[in-house]
């Protein structure tokens, strides 16, 4: 393939992502989103393996065969509930990638460079490999926080803040020694350097709690794009200058968007555990919550939905894990058919990733038009007969609101509380993954329905339709 064919195809695709990802931000349109960025990155495969002067291909097909045997495997047996885990090991790979990339580029015999350029193309490398193994530790340390083999707690050692500083100080030294020598002299100083960067994002991402876990895997979403650009930067490659741009500021979007729904400061976040203000640990003990809880069943519940005139469902986590959103999406169907106005209420961060709950279900079927963001139904709580909470907690606590001293003081949270009747359906008492107590439960207006949300609510369901049936048959029996 000519060199101008294949810019050609480089622009082709940078176009197919940018569309990419603009269908991806509506849920009508991701599916398309997809199919763009699908075909982006067929296109930019092809360009890059046929372009150029490149003739490795037993090597390519060695290394990438095998990929797409197990990346295909492992990506369609990941339960949805480890999509997290599963996106946080991704961007450790992009990381380590960008390490080995730079490294090998260093060592590369004569690149034809010389004067500002090789200085240019030195710091690119620099920067590069600091970025990806950044990128690299941090990513595992979130995957190990997410699948809970490291403990979610924020690592708060002593004078973290200085140990951070000091390890960006020894960066910026032996930055300066490296670009001094030339290669392969300079391989000591990029290898300290690629150590030293490697503990800083452990520690960062160590030192950031449970709470803010859904800002810090936006966060290494977006350091995964720049670690990408860096890596175009050092092959002279466009497309991936252009790709890891759009993932970098995608990403760093994504991460301001969600520290504004859990009402954290950008910064205190990026720099793990800065301004931790807000957490319990510097706040004293949170209040403790004592009061009685009233317990209902399915067919209550399925009593209370049927007499309703509006009802709303805030779907958390627990749903996720049941996989309850099928039923969900029937009981909502069935409820729209008997004129109850019904919607759903979503957390920006419900579930364990963006967008959770929504994918959940938009897989279901619900229609789009039913699905709100916590801002737009807010306000409607106190008008609303019935609310359920499938799997919820942190999202609805009101904690968050009224006890400052509370891990999630100031996160906004759907106002549940303030509806006639509220249903929280879950297996236990136990707190949600920010570990705090939940005040819901023990409200005059609250029910527990205790169990798994799928059985639950498939037994709410059964019990609509067997009521919902008699009701018809009534009516049958008035009218003979
Ligand atoms: P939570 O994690 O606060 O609570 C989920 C609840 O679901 C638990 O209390 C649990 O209670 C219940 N549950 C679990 N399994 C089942 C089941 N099978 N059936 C019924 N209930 C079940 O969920 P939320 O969605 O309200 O909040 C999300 C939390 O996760 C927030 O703290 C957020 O910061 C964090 N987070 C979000 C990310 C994101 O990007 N969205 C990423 C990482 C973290 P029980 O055990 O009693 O059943």
């Amino acid at each position: 393939m000519s060199n101008s064919l294949q810019t050609v195809a480089y622009v082709a695709a940078s176009i197919l992502f940018i569309f990419s990802l603009g269908g991806l931000a509506n849920q009508e349109t991701a599916r398309r989103g997809n199919v763009y960025g699908i075909a982006g990155m067929a296109i930019a495969f092809l360009a890059t393996a046929l372009g150029g002067d490149f003739t490795g291909y037993t090597t390519l097909l060695g290394a990438i065969l095998p990929a797409v045997v197990i990346g295909s495997l492992l990506a369609s047996r990941v339960a949805m509930t480890s999509m997290p885990e599963l996106v946080a090991i991704l961007h450790s790979f992009v990381g380590l990638a960008a390490v080995l990339v730079g490294i090998a580029n260093y060592l590369a015999p004569e690149n034809g460079l010389a004067g500002s350029e090789a200085f240019i193309h030195q710091i690119e490398i620099y920067v590069g490999v600091f970025i990806g193994a950044v990128t690299f530790t941090g990513s595992i340390v979130a995957f190990g926080k997410l699948r809970a083999i490291i403990s979610s707690k924020p690592l708060m050692l002593p004078a973290r803040h200085f140990l951070n500083i000091s390890l960006l100080v020894a960066t910026v030294i032996f930055g300066v020694q490296f670009m001094q020598l030339n290669s392969p002299a300079g391989l000591t100083p990029l290898l300290i350097m690629t150590a030293i960067a490697g503990v800083l994002g452990l520690h960062l991402v160590a030192a950031i709690g449970g709470a803010d876990m859904p800002v810090v895997i936006s966060m290494l979403n977006s350091y995964s794009g720049w670690a990408a650009a860096a890596a175009g930067f050092m092959l002279s490659n466009d497309l991936l200058i252009i790709t890891g741009a759009l993932v970098g500021s995608s990403g760093a979007i994504l991460s301001y968007i969600m520290c504004k729904a859990m009402n954290r400061s950008f910064i205190s976040v990026i720099l793990g555990g800065f301004g931790e203000g807000s957490s319990a640990a510097s706040k004293g003990p949170a209040q403790e919550v004592i009061g009685t809880v009233t317990k209902t069943s399915a067919e209550e519940v399925a009593e209370e939905l049927l007499d309703a005139q509006s009802v709303i469902i805030t779907p958390g986590y627990g749903m996720a894990v049941a996989q309850a959103q099928h039923p969900v999406a029937e009981i909502t169907k069935l409820l729209k058919e008997k004129g109850v106005k019904v919607r759903f209420g979503i957390h920006p961060v419900a579930g364990r990733l963006p967008g959770h709950m929504n994918v959940l279900l938009a897989e279901a079927n619900v229609p789009y038009d039913v699905v709100l963001e916590m801002d737009e139904i807010n306000e409607d709580f106190p008008e609303t007969d019935v609310v359920l909470v499938i799997g919820a907690n942190d999202t609805v606590n009101p904690s968050a609101l009224e006890d400052p001293t509370s891990a999630i003081a100031g996160m906004p949270v759907l106002e549940v509380w303030k509806a006639k009747q509220v249903v929280v359906m879950k297996r236990s008492m136990a707190s949600g993954y920010a570990g705090v107590e939940n005040p819901l439960f023990y409200k005059e207006n609250t029910q527990m329905l205790f169990g798994d949300a799928k059985k639950n609510v498939d037994a709410i369901l059964t019990q609509m339709r067997a009521k919902d049936e008699v009701g018809s048959g009534d009516k049958v029996l008035v009218s003979v």
